[in-house]
Formats: C-alpha cells, sequence, structure tokens
C-alpha cells in the first residue's frame, strides 16, 4: 500500500501538471460517469495530499477524494512535467530549460536507479512525452505514440488536458465531496508533518498516544492518530526508537512519543524528495547508492525476518499485527 510519501508525490504531480489547467473528466469503465460529470470541464485550483487520502480542488468549490488503498495507482501520460521537488533522488540536479514559458525544471544528470525500477521515473527528463504509473512504487511504463493513450483496464476516472492524462485505477476512494465534506475527513484524520509540523500537531499526536492502552504499532497505523505511517515506516520507525511495537501507547516515556513524531517527520520528509522510504541515516557516498538502489540496504528490519540485526546480530522477527506483517529485533526493541 502507498504510504504518505507517495500520496504528496502524487499530489505534486497535480500540482505542477494540472493546477491551473482546465481539465476533462471521465470514467472510462463507467462507475464513476456521474461523478466525473460533476468535476468535468472546470480548472483544478488546488491539489493536496493528507496522509494516504488525495484532495483535487476545482473552480467551482467541488473536490475529488482518492484512496488508492492496496491496489490503486495513477498512470500519468503525455508531456508530463516533473516536479523539481520529486526528481531530487541524489541531489546532483542538472538545470534544464524547457518550454520557455515554464519555470525552470530539474533533471538528473546522474540518476541513482532502484534496481526494482523503485525511482526509475527519475531517469526521465522534463517534459517528455511517456507514461508515468505512481503508486507505492513509480515507473515509467513506455513512451507514447499517441495522445491521449486508450485506457488501460478498469480507469475509473481520467483526467485530461491538452497535453497530459492521468488514469485511475483500483481505488478504495474516488468520490466528489464539497468543501464542508473535504474538512469532515480532514478533521477526523490525525496529523501529518507535511501539512503541519508544529509544535500543537506534535502535543495532539503524543497526548493521544499516551492515553491509549493499544499497542505502539497498531496506533502508528492509525490514520486517525497519525497520517501516512504504512508498513514499511512502522517498522522502522519503531526499530529506530528501540521501541517494542507491543507497549501498549500510554506506557511509553512522553519524549519517546515525542521522539518518534519528529523521527516520522523526519523520514516522511526524505521519502518525498527522494520517492523511497530510505530509513537509515549517516550513510556514506557508496552506502547510499547502494541503498537507494536496493530495498534490502536501505532498511533495519522491514523485510529482513531471520537475517541478523545490524545492530545486535539477533535473528530479526516476522510477525503479525493488524492483520499486516510486523518486523523487529526482538533483542534491541525488548
Ligand atoms: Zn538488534
Amino acid at each position: 500500500m502507498p504510504e504518505g510519501h507517495s500520496v504528496h508525490r502524487i499530489a505534486r504531480q497535480f500540482a505542477r501538471n494540472f493546477v491551473g489547467r482546465r481539465v476533462h473528466l471521465s470514467s472510462p469503465q463507467g462507475r464513476f460517469a456521474a461523478g466525473a460529470a460533476q468535476l468535468d470541464g472546470h480548472v483544478m485550483t488546488d491539489a493536496r495530499a493528507v496522509g494516504k487520502q488525495m484532495f483535487l480542488e476545482f473552480d467551482h468549490g467541488l473536490w475529488l477524494r482518492v484512496h488508492l488503498g492496496m491496489y490503486g495507482a495513477w498512470d500519468f501520460a503525455g508531456d508530463i512535467l516533473m516536479d523539481a521537488t520529486i526528481a531530487s533522488a541524489n541531489g546532483r540536479m542538472g538545470q534544464t530549460n524547457q518550454r520557455g514559458t515554464d519555470v525552470d525544471s530539474t533533471v538528473l544528470d546522474a540518476a541513482v536507479l532502484d534496481s526494482t525500477g523503485e525511482n526509475s521515473m527519475h531517469s526521465i527528463g522534463a517534459p517528455r512525452r511517456t507514461r508515468v504509473r505512481m503508486a507505492e512504487q513509480e515507473k515509467e511504463i513506455d513512451q507514447l505514440d499517441t495522445f491521449p493513450p486508450e485506457p488501460v483496464g478498469q480507469v475509473r476516472v481520467r483526467l485530461l488536458t491538452d497535453t497530459v492524462s492521468a488514469d485511475l485505477r483500483g481505488p478504495t476512494a474516488c468520490e466528489v465531496l464539497d468543501p464542508a465534506q473535504v474538512q469532515a475527513v480532514i478533521d477526523k484524520a490525525g496529523p501529518d508533518p507535511q501539512l503541519d509540523d508544529s509544535t500543537a500537531a506534535e502535543d495532539r499526536f503524543t497526548a493521544v498516544v499516551r492515553r491509549k492502552p493499544t499497542p505502539i504499532g497498531l496506533l502508528l497505523m492509525d490514520q486517525s492518530v497519525v497520517s501516512g505511517i504504512g508498513n514499511v515506516y512502522r517498522a522502522e520507525l519503531l526499530f529506530r526508537a528501540r521501541v517494542n511495537p507491543y507497549a501498549p501507547g500510554k506506557s511509553l516515556p512522553e519524549d519517546t512519543v515525542r521522539g518518534l513524531w519528529r523521527d516520522w517527520a523526519h523520514l516522511l520528509k526524505i521519502g518525498v524528495e527522494t520517492g523511497q522510504m530510505m530509513t537509515m541515516d549517516d550513510l556514506d557516498g557508496d552506502e547510499w547508492r547502494l541503498a537507494m538502489k536496493n530495498r534490502a540496504d536501505r532498511h533495519w528490519v522491514y523485510k529482513r525476518e531471520g537475517l541478523p540485526c545490524r545492530v545486535c546480530g539477533t535473528h530479526i522477527t516476522l510477525a503479525e499485527m493488524g492483520a499486516r506483517k510486523l518486523y523487529y529485533c526482538p533483542r534491541c526493541q525488548a
């Protein structure tokens, strides 16, 4: 499932390619025909992510809310402008001017590519007629011969401008909301440090966690407690803090809980910037490149069951919590 950093990156793609543009909406699959008709032909005025949900605003005040869930994905196609802030995998950027009137964009001159294609998006110059899939991972699918492309599979909604299309498949939520409904959804969501890194947000998270008897491993995944954390970040945040996933929230010292919030803010920022859930700090140049290439080299415990802990050598444990796989070191996180 896409974690918070992915959804923020998708929202930035919409901000860069759709906001300020008149957008045609349709439902090639038919299931969202009525909703698409409510938004069709309007100018997109805002794109934002709150945790794992994305909200797109149109100029008549209505919003499109999308939650990708486990299987949802967006395919962007056409002359896609890459947001500079999401094409910065290794910080080595080359300036390139494009389209004259557009803002300068940046492309990588030496991208670090993940061996499984998790960030091959970084190889794309901007703009370029291509097709890019954004979900939990991002990858360039193919080059386009014609625009707009034929819809592939069960496309719930297509957003189309003169130059770019975005096709949504397999979401758990895709609906039109009015501003009051959007506010109600946002009010129910836990704080998201990409939207609000204030002390008040940290206080809110800390207070909620410290009054619950629920295991911290479940609280971190509860989107009403904190927004955007999924299975990878849960495991890694708890290891980094040396916290037992089964510890009740209310048993944790205040400093520990505040530390979890600050570390989430730190890791989320890196995730939004690089597109990868890099959870190791202080890697030198070669280690860093290796870790960006291979997931196995950038996590402490996630998917490392049975392997020796990088700190103490104890075998990493795999358990189930909240119907999701949980990875932890039984010694470091005792
Ligand atoms: Zn250990």
